[in-house]
């Protein structure tokens, strides 16, 4: 892995060429809260972020996405991939972009998926502030954010640039790039380690000793408790980067022959969710509780998945908190209840 240094007025050329080159997207402000977005100019971009609304696994897999125009019998795939560069994310979304890789490239490929995330170079980027109900410093601390291309850290003067794929190197051309001396590298470090001690939420335990107790607490109060306040309106699966779950539609036009697919966004937290159709207009939802929904969202980002992706499906970004109505979504407060149980 080669790793490079540009300073401010160099970086700013840097991303102006690559505008001009590229589809780039990046955080960008939107109000007082910030999306990943186009970046039509250096002054868009936004690395001093601290969470963005909807995670970038927007990017990949779209909110509502076209996947299949059919004619009678036939089909055509939708999919249009168009190369782009991601530029700015956090190491906590770059772990679940990762993570997502890895389910929708397990059994099936989702090529509806996999010709998004493909086409794009992922450079990553320092925490330059931290969201006040991210968690991150204590959550999966034993995974590694890795699949990325490249990623940079600002210190004092400018950025470092670690490249760590040929997509990355690729970008070199576009700015005045030296190489990094070790007083250099030495501060990247200090700035990536040290973020990790400043989020003001904290698991207290351990991911494999919350993975015991969690997976043990099948029958505890605690769930409907907490649910209680519950609106079932899926805000907290729908902001979540790790959460994948998508239902499919097909629209038929007034033909009755031709028509689109269309998959959309899903949550296990919604009540109709986990309806199934008994036949004859009879349904069953088994999950018919709000407290059985909320235990299940839980379930899977603390314990169920752990073992496929080597550590909990929850990166800590701390954006289910901070859009519930009730508050009651934060995995911090519930799960250091049950540890205490
Ligand atoms: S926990 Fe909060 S965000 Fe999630 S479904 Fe319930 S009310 Fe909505
Ligand atoms: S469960 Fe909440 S904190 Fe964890 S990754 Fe999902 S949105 Fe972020």
């Amino acid at each position: 892995m080669e790793t490079k240094f540009i300073n401010e007025s160099g970086f700013q050329d840097f991303v102006g060429k690559l505008v001009e080159s590229r589809n780039l997207v990046g955080p960008v402000a939107k109000r007082n809260k910030f999306v990943f977005g186009e970046i039509n100019k250096y002054e868009d971009l936004r690395l001093d972020y601290d969470v963005t609304l909807l995670p970038p696994k927007k990017l990949f897999f779209p909110p509502k996405q076209d996947i299949l125009k059919f004619y009678g019998q036939k089909g055509e795939s939708c999919i249009d991939p168009d190369p782009q560069i991601l530029l700015g994310v956090h190491f906590y979304d770059i772990k679940a972009i990762d993570m997502t890789d890895l389910l929708f490239r397990e059994n099936n490929e989702d090529y509806n998926y996999l010709a998004n995330r493909e086409c794009t170079t992922i450079i990553g980027s320092n925490i330059q502030n931290v969201h006040d109900r991210a968690f991150f410093g204590s959550v999966g601390t034993e995974v590694e954010p890795k699949g990325h291309d490249g990623f940079l850290t600002k210190i004092e003067g400018g950025y470092v640039f670690e490249i760590i794929t040929a997509k990355a190197k690729e970008l070199l051309q576009f700015g005045d790039f030296q190489d990094a001396n070790e007083n250099q590298i030495k501060q990247a470090e200090k700035v990536n380690a040290e973020v990790l001690t400043k989020c003001s939420e904290k698991l207290n335990n351990t991911s494999a000793e919350i993975n015991k107790k969690v997976r043990n607490s099948f029958d505890s109060k605690i769930w409907e408790k907490t649910a209680e306040d519950c609106f079932s309106c899926g805000s907290c699966n729908i902001v979540c980067p790790t959460c994948y779950c998508f239902d499919v539609q097909d629209d038929w036009y007034l033909d009755q022959e031709t028509g689109v697919r269309a998959r959309s966004w899903d949550g296990c937290l919604k009540e109709d969710f986990s309806e199934v159709s008994l036949g004859q207009g009879s349904i069953e939802n088994f999950r018919e509780t709000r407290g059985s929904r909320y235990r299940h969202r839980i379930m899977r980002k603390a314990t169920y998945l752990n073992e496929k992706l080597g550590g909990p499906a929850c990166v800590g970004c701390g954006r289910c908190s901070s859009v519930c109505t009730s508050d009651i979504a934060d995995p911090v407060n519930v799960i250091n209840q049950i540890m205490e149980e």
